[in-house]
């Protein structure tokens, strides 16, 4: 299905560390990285480094007064709440500047890659940043990488540009950025703003042309209804939008072991959801796909199964879910971390979902969410919102 497959990495990309006890803690990237080694997922997609972004680069969407703020925050290590640096969220420390503009530099360069056709698909598992507003910090994010790829394939002269987040929490700082650009679709599906960060995402909100498009899910879905959601709302969007290139942010806190939020989905559920997105990249956009990662908090037993999936999908090259994860690097996870690691690559659970076709219950809170969504929405682009 891939023609060709690119993860940008560099180790320095594990330099973007709030702390020993902020929950974005890099090691996850690092088991990530790990485990897609091990199971030999890497053989089988083109690795490729990256530079930091340049300040003009960042200077697409944010602030220059921002990002001096920031530098003199990285120099000094000390906080500027005006600029939302040294809260608890997003404590300040040395280096941030640089840490950031390098997770910025890698999906930039995945973004590169693919619109310059030098690999179909393109993935920053570091990456998915996309709570950082143009002027300040925000939600563990100091510079909006997906947001930035976008606004870099804008200037390249792309027409239409479609951006899926799956992360529990809704893409606030992405969907800010292009609200009023009908050149940019921005979908996200979270857990409903009235229990959770960052309080924004109800379907009311659309953007200009109907060209912002939120999913807000009652706490507790699971893969059944979560994918009965997506599967009503994603796919008719983004074959009616025709975008010129997918990009897609991968937040993995929507797992049931997640200790940030509320969602219920497994490790199968999300596979499957990264699964559905591979083939609508295909279906809708030419192949072209740019993914990131995102949230994710379970770093041990989470994280690095679901973005190896995700490397792995992207490859072309699906991992079975009963592939045991390997000793070598279980034996990493216990030195690194202390815990008991997955002997797995599945939650066993059989991510199966009813669509919409035998119509909805209007009883149900996730049909009531994803009607919400319809209606707002599917008459902006033509679709009859009725199922
Ligand atoms: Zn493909
Ligand atoms: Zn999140």
């Amino acid at each position: 299905m891939s023609r060709s497959a690119r993860v940008i990495w560099d180790d320095a990309l594990t330099s973007y560390n709030f702390g020993p006890s902020h929950p974005l803690a890099p090691v996850r990237v690092e088991l990530t990285m790990a485990l897609a080694r091990e199971l030999g997922v890497l053989d089988k997609v083109e690795m490729s480094g990256c530079g930091p972004a340049s300040d003009d680069e960042l200077a697409m969407l944010h602030d220059r007064g921002y990002i001096e703020a920031v530098k003199r925050v990285s120099v000094s290590g000390r906080p500027d709440l005006a600029v939302g640096l040294g809260t608890t969220d997003n404590p300040a420390f040395a280096g941030v500047h640089e840490a950031s503009a390098l997770i910025a530099g890698a999906s930039l360069a995945a973004a590169r890659s693919v619109w310059e056709g030098a690999a179909e698909h393109a993935v920053n598992v570091a990456g998915g940043l996309h709570h950082a507003m143009p002027a300040a910090a925000s939600g563990f994010c100091v510079y909006n990488d997906p947001a930035l790829a976008i606004a870099w394939l804008l200037r390249q002269g792309v027409g239409r540009v479609a951006y899926v987040d799956v992360d529990v929490h809704h893409g606030d700082g992405v969907q800010a950025v292009f609200y009023d650009d009908p050149r940019v679709l921005t979908i996200s599906l979270h857990e409903s703003p009235r229990t959770l960060f960052p309080g924004t995402g109800f379907p009311e909100e659309t953007g200009a042309a109907g060209t912002a498009v939120n999913v807000a899910l009652p706490a507790g879905t699971g893969d059944s209804g979560w994918l009965r959601a997506f599967h009503a709302v994603v796919p008719l969007l983004l074959h009616e939008f025709r975008p010129e290139i997918l990009v897609t942010q991968h937040g993995c806190d929507s797992h049931a072991l997640d200790p940030l939020a509320n969602l219920m989905l497994s490790v199968d559920g999300q596979r499957a959801a990264y699964a559905a997105l591979h083939r609508l990249a295909h279906e809708t956009a030419g192949g072209r796909w740019i993914a990131t990662g995102g949230g994710g908090y379970e770093l041990v037993q989470v994280v690095p199964r679901v973005w190896t999936h995700l490397i792995a999908e992207l490859s072309g090259h699906p991992v079975d879910p009963a592939t045991p994860t390997g000793e070598g690097w279980r034996q990493f996870v216990r030195e690194r971390t202390g815990e008991t690691p997955p002997l797995t690559m599945t939650d066993g659970r059989n991510p199966e979902f009813r669509d919409l076709s035998g119509g909805y219950d209007p009883a149900d809170p996730i049909d009531r969410a994803v009607m919400a969504t319809r209606n707002a929405v599917f008459p902006l682009h033509g679709l009859d919102p009725m199922p």
